[in-house]
C-alpha cells in the first residue's frame, strides 16, 4: 500500500490550471448512456470543456444512468459520526460548488468501480497480524515486492510472539528485498512485541490502539482496519495524494486534512474500496509523471485531463498491470480477482 512515487503536487496544480483550456474526450454514450454522458459532462466542462475531442479517446461506453445521490449535510454528519477526520475543507477548490463536487466525485468513484470491478488490498494476508506487518514494509517498495517477502517472514514468525523473540539480524536478511529493512526490522519487531504485551498476541481493531504502536501511523492503521476488520476508512497513500488532487476533490497536502476532505464527499461505508479504486487507477492509469489521460475511462470528469498523454495509442502502451495486460501485484489475490481475469503475480524465485 505504500508504493512510494515523487510528489508531483505542484506540477499538478501548475498543469491542471493548463488543461482547463483542454478539451476532454467524450465518452462513446448508446441512449441510455445519454443522461449520464451529460451529466459528466457537464461536471467536467467548467475545468475542461470538451470541444470536439470526440472518438479520439477509445473510452468505455457510459455505464447506465443511475441515480446520484448528493447528500453533502448527511455524508459530512457520517464524518462527524466516524471520528477520524477532525477537518472538513470548507469550499471545494476550483469555485466548484459543494453539490456538484459531491456528485462528481461519487460518479468519478462509481465508474472506477466499474473499471476496477476487482480492487482489493493488493497486500497477501491470511489474518490481521499478516496485513499489520505486510503493510509496515510496504513503505518506499512496492506491494508486489512485500508479498515476494512476506511468506518466507511469516514460515519463519507465524506470531506476534514468534517475531518479538527474533534475532533482528535474521529477520533483517529476510527484509533486505523490501529496502530500509533495518528500520522496517525494527518496527515489526517492535509492533509484535507491543501486541504480545499488551494486546494478547492480538491485532486491535480499533483506531486509537493502532496507531500507538511502532511505526503505525493512520494510513496504516486504515488499511488493517478496513480490510482486515471490515471498518470503514480512507487510505491516504501517494497515488491517493496525487489523484484526489488531480481531479480537485481538494486541495489540501496533509493527509490527515486530505482523508477529512476526501471522507466528507462520501459516506462511510464507501470509504474502503474508494480507496481501493484511487489507488487502483493510480498504479494502473494516472501516473506520477506520465498519466495515460488518453486510454483513461474518467477523463471527461477530469479536471487535470491533458497532464499526461493524450494520444490514444501511445497512452496504451503506458498503462500497468492488468490494464497494459500484465500480473497484478498479490501472489494470492482474491478469487474475485482471479474471475475477472487478473493474473497472478509469479513469486520471487520466477524472477
Ligand atoms: S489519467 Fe485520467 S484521471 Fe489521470 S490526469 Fe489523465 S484524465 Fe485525469
Amino acid at each position: 500500500m505504500g508504493e512510494h512515487e515523487p510528489d508531483d503536487g505542484k506540477k499538478t496544480a501548475k498543469t491542471a490550471k493548463r488543461a482547463t483550456g483542454k478539451k476532454a474526450p467524450e465518452k462513446t454514450a448508446g441512449t441510455a448512456g445519454k443522461k449520464a454522458a451529460a451529466a459528466g459532462r457537464k461536471a467536467a466542462a467548467k475545468k475542461a470543456p470538451a470541444k470536439k475531442a470526440a472518438g479520439k479517446v477509445p473510452v468505455k461506453k457510459a455505464a447506465p444512468p443511475r441515480k446520484v445521490a448528493v447528500a453533502p449535510k448527511k455524508a459530512t454528519a457520517a464524518v462527524a459520526g466516524a471520528s477520524p477526520a477532525k477537518t472538513v475543507a470548507p469550499e471545494p477548490p476550483g469555485g466548484e460548488s459543494r453539490t456538484a463536487l459531491v456528485r462528481r466525485a461519487r460518479r468519478i468513484d462509481r465508474e472506477l468501480a466499474e473499471v476496477y470491478p476487482y480492487a482489493h488490498p493488493e497486500l497477501d494476508f491470511e489474518n490481521p497480524f499478516q496485513l499489520l506487518v505486510a503493510t509496515v514494509l510496504s513503505a518506499q517498495t512496492t506491494d508486489l515486492r512485500v508479498n515476494q517477502t512476506t511468506p518466507a517472514l511469516f514460515a519463519k514468525y507465524p506470531t506476534p510472539e514468534d517475531l518479538a523473540a527474533a534475532v533482528p539480524e535474521e529477520v533483517e536478511e529476510i527484509l533486505r528485498p523490501t529496502g530500509f529493512f533495518r528500520a522496517k526490522t525494527k518496527s515489526v519487531m517492535g509492533l509484535s512485541k507491543a501486541l504480545a504485551e499488551e494486546f494478547g498476541g492480538e491485532v486491535p481493531g480499533r483506531l486509537e490502539d493502532l496507531v500507538k504502536l511502532p511505526g503505525v501511523g493512520r494510513k496504516t492503521a486504515f488499511v488493517v482496519l478496513g480490510n482486515a476488520f471490515g471498518r470503514p476508512g480512507i487510505t491516504v497513500d501517494t497515488h491517493f495524494q496525487r489523484l484526489v488532487r488531480r481531479w480537485k476533490w481538494t486541495a489540501e497536502t496533509d493527509p490527515d486534512k486530505i482523508e477529512a476532505a476526501v471522507g466528507s464527499l462520501f459516506p462511510k461505508s464507501d470509504w474502503t474500496m474508494l480507496s481501493h479504486h484511487v489507488i487502483f487507477h493510480g498504479r494502473r492509469i494516472c501516473h506520477a509523471r506520465k498519466p495515460a489521460c488518453g486510454a483513461c475511462p474518467i477523463a471527461p470528469l477530469c479536471p487535470a485531463y491533458g497532464e499526461g498523454e493524450t494520444d490514444p495509442e501511445k497512452a496504451k502502451k503506458l498503462l500497468k498491470y492488468e490494464k497494459g495486460g500484465f500480473p497484478g501485484q498479490r501472489l494470492k489475490p482474491p478469487q474475485s480477482y482471479l474471475d475477472a481475469g487478473g493474473k497472478p503475480a509469479p513469486p520471487l524465485a520466477a524472477g
